[in-house]
């Protein structure tokens, strides 16, 4: 079975996990994909960013529902009805 590298057009002839080996860097028969590999991180990166991004959106939403939960405590309590 022949496979060829999408990223660095190396060729290989050994199948599926020789290629998967040389695309995931795994050290063994096979060179690793420097291309691939600069494109693995660079999705490795971008998810990373998504998921911080994420964290940062929940957590905004956590701030503003703790919010909301401090003014109904203080309506509960008569507070707020003084306050203003
Ligand atoms: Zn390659």
């Amino acid at each position: 079975m022949r496979v060829t590298c999408n990223f660095s057009l190396t060729e290989y002839t050994g199948g599926i996990s020789r290629y998967k080996q040389h695309q995931f860097g795994i050290v063994g028969n096979v060179t690793p994909c420097t291309k691939t590999l600069e494109e693995v991180n660079l999705i490795l990166r971008e998810s990373e960013e998504n998921r911080l991004a994420k964290v940062n959106s929940i957590s905004a939403e956590v701030h503003e529902d703790d919010e909301r939960a401090n003014l109904q405590e203080i309506a509960k309590d008569g507070k707020w009805e003084k306050a203003c």
